[in-house]
């Protein structure tokens, strides 16, 4: 029988997770199968027990799961046991399911690597303090960042991440309007702002011409944020599309022991994306 994987989440329809697999498998000569499956919140944990049981090699977990595949992971990686959330299942060969979390690594990937974004030394703006956020923060860390300034509405959530990171030191948390008054090299937002059609409320004074500006966010138009930085001539402006296939691809990774070319995954997502 064919190796099967999935994404469990709800809702899940618009998940490009299948189709982002099946070009990795096509590309490296993989033979598995793919799917996106909606999954009600009162049987997620049995789902999860049944499709490992049977020919099921691996699951990716999105909204709203990631906690609580944390919680049912019998082993965790060192990065999702930080980030508080997992979003790669599998089974090691002692019958434990393992838990990752390839969010993180994803963002560092696409910054560093597709985008060629000095991590080393950098100061960083980030913007938001939801689950997202809390992944990115020790990959950054470990690339090397000089510091992270997490701002956040709800200022006692951004606090709550910060102290997380306490013994590192590197990491503080504040609110939008306490934001200091200079240019950063890397801002970053991770909020939902985008979804509502909305910038968070931060000044231009936090865009130099050098700093470079992500949003964990994507679509066929250029987000509120990417435009709100483009008009202030950010040195680079980059959406989240290229975080999705790269986590992706870690997890690919660790499934199949078979690192994935995003490159032309990720033309031809956002070729998709225009002409939709
Ligand atoms: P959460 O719901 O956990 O957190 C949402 C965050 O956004 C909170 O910090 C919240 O602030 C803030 N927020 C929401 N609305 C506004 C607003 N109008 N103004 C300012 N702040 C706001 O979401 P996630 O952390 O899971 O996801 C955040 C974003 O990252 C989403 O857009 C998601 O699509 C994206 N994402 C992208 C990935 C990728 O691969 N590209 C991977 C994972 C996430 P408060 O605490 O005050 O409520």
């Amino acid at each position: 029988m064919t190796d099967r994987y999935a994404v469990f989440g709800n809702p899940i329809a618009h998940s490009k997770s299948p189709q982002i697999h099946a070009r990795f498998a096509a590309q490296t000569g993989q033979a598995l199968i793919y799917t996106a499956e909606h999954i009600e919140e009162k049987d997620f944990e049995a789902a999860v027990e049944r499709f490992l049981q049977g020919h099921g090699k691996g699951l990716n977990i999105t909204v709203p799961f990631k906690e609580r595949a944390w919680a049912l992971a019998q082993w965790r990686s060192e990065r999702a046991e930080l980030a508080g959330a997992v979003n790669t299942l599998y089974r090691l060969d002692d019958g434990r399911i393992a838990g990752d979390n390839t969010d993180g690594i994803g963002l560092v990937r696409d910054l560093a690597e597709n985008n060629g974004v000095t991590l080393n030394g950098a100061r960083v703006l980030v913007l938001g303090a939801g689950g997202a956020v809390r992944g990115v923060l020790q990959p950054l860390l470990a690339a090397g960042v000089a510091a992270i300034l997490v701002a956040n509405r709800t200022v006692a959530r951004a606090e709550t991440l910060a102290e997380l990171f306490a013994d590192d030191g590197r990491v503080q948390a504040c609110g939008f309007d306490q934001i200091p008054a200079e240019a950063f090299d890397l801002i970053i937002n991770g909020t939902s702002a985008s979804l509502q059609g909305e910038l968070p409320p931060i000044a231009a004074a936090s865009v130099g011409p050098n700093t470079a500006c992500y949003d964990m966010m994507y679509g066929a138009e250029p987000t509120p944020f990417c435009r709100w930085a483009m008009e202030l001539g950010a040195a680079q402006v980059i959406d989240g599309l290229g975080m999705l296939v790269e986590q992706a691809a870690e997890s690919f990774r660790i499934w199949r022991g078979v690192q994935p070319d995003t490159a032309p995954v990720m033309q031809a997502l956002r070729t998709a994306l225009k002409t939709a």
